[in-house]
């Protein structure tokens, strides 16, 4: 499962004085399709870092859920080449 974070604070050093910039949409792999989230950046008007609300369960700059990764490991370790690792994902993944 993924989850958005919504940021409150500066990454930096935590300060709420924070503006929001911009939306945008990220898709995510996750098992069983793609999901979609609206992710807000913000700006500190401390110390001018922009930042954005986090995802649980996904990397940072990552399209691909941790889970989908977790299942490719795991079919992996099952011993099929990697044409299979890729069939056998595509079918769960549904694309
Ligand atoms: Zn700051």
């Amino acid at each position: 499962m993924v989850k958005l974070v919504k940021a409150t604070s500066c990454p930096e050093y935590r300060s709420t004085d924070i503006r929001r910039r911009s939306e945008y949409v990220r898709k995510v792999k996750v098992l069983y399709g793609v999901e979609t989230l609206v992710v807000t950046q913000y700006c500190c008007r401390q110390c001018q870092t922009t930042f954005t609300d986090g995802i649980e369960g996904v990397k940072k700059g990552c399209k691909i859920a941790d889970e989908v990764k977790r299942k490719a490991i795991d079919i992996y370790l099952e011993g099929p080449d990697l044409e299979e690792v890729m069939k056998r994902l595509s079918e769960d993944l549904r694309v």
